[in-house]
């Protein structure tokens, strides 16, 4: 071959080399196939339930909107409302432990006596609803080191919150308010876990939960339940 072509053939190669490298630069600036982007959750937690009227109202609107949710139960609160708290069941819901009887200086008093709690709501979930609760959640929030010890033995994932909506703070307050509270609380955090309450007197939750909901799909949230 004359030189001059071995030339021409090096140049050629060399441009296709410099060709190369620019694309293979560009792709690697800007990939082909962009993945999904993460998407922000919102975790709804309703405590305390289950009520006739606020619960009935929350589950009307979470299967309006094909949401799943997460109820932490009082197991006293169960008899004469079975039929609620199988519906929370039937619709998909997350059901957890939230406490037999609320009283904080009875609960908190004794290892037994929280042991027992936890059991015995456990139990009035179970016999109503089949399901054996796996999550829980600390009346009254607060961090119980000996509890959560207890808790992590027996099988039990905690479930905090990071977001408020304020209901059991002030019970008079508008349903304006919670959706302003839930945002605010809610902001700048990749995974929200709202905690909110479907007691009797918590009607202004129901009332707020449609606008709540409506609010974090306009900030690009998905919803998702324990
Ligand atoms: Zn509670």
């Amino acid at each position: 071959m004359p030189k001059r072509n071995q030339y021409l053939i090096l140049a050629a190669f060399a441009v296709l080399l410099a060709l190369l490298a620019h694309f293979s630069g560009r792709m690697a600036a800007e990939p082909a196939f962009t993945f999904a982007k993460e998407e922000r959750e919102v975790y709804l937690t309703f405590d305390d339930g289950p009520s006739t009227r606020v619960t009935g109202s929350i589950l009307d609107t979470l299967k309006k909107e094909g949401i799943k949710a997460t109820f932490f139960i009082v197991g006293e609160r169960i008899p004469g409302r079975e039929e609620v708290l199988r519906r929370i069941a039937a619709e998909g819901h997350t059901i957890g432990v939230h406490s037999q009887g609320h009283r904080y200086k009875e609960i908190y008093s004794s290892e037994e006596a929280f042991r027992k709690d936890v059991e015995a709501c456990s139990r009035a979930i179970e016999k109503v609803t089949g399901i054996t609760p796996g999550i829980y959640r600390f009346p009254g929030g607060g961090r119980h080191a000996r509890e959560e010890a207890l808790l992590k033995k027996m099988g039990y994932r905690i479930v905090w919150w990071n977001a408020v909506c304020g209901d059991g703070e002030d019970l008079s307050a508008p349903p304006e308010q919670l959706l302003r509270s839930s945002l605010e609380t809610a902001k700048g955090k990749k995974r929200v876990v709202l905690l909110m309450h479907d007691r009797a007197d918590c009607t202004a939750t129901a009332k707020a939960l449609p606008a709540i909901i409506k609010a974090f799909r306009e900030e690009g949230c998905v919803f998702r339940a324990f």
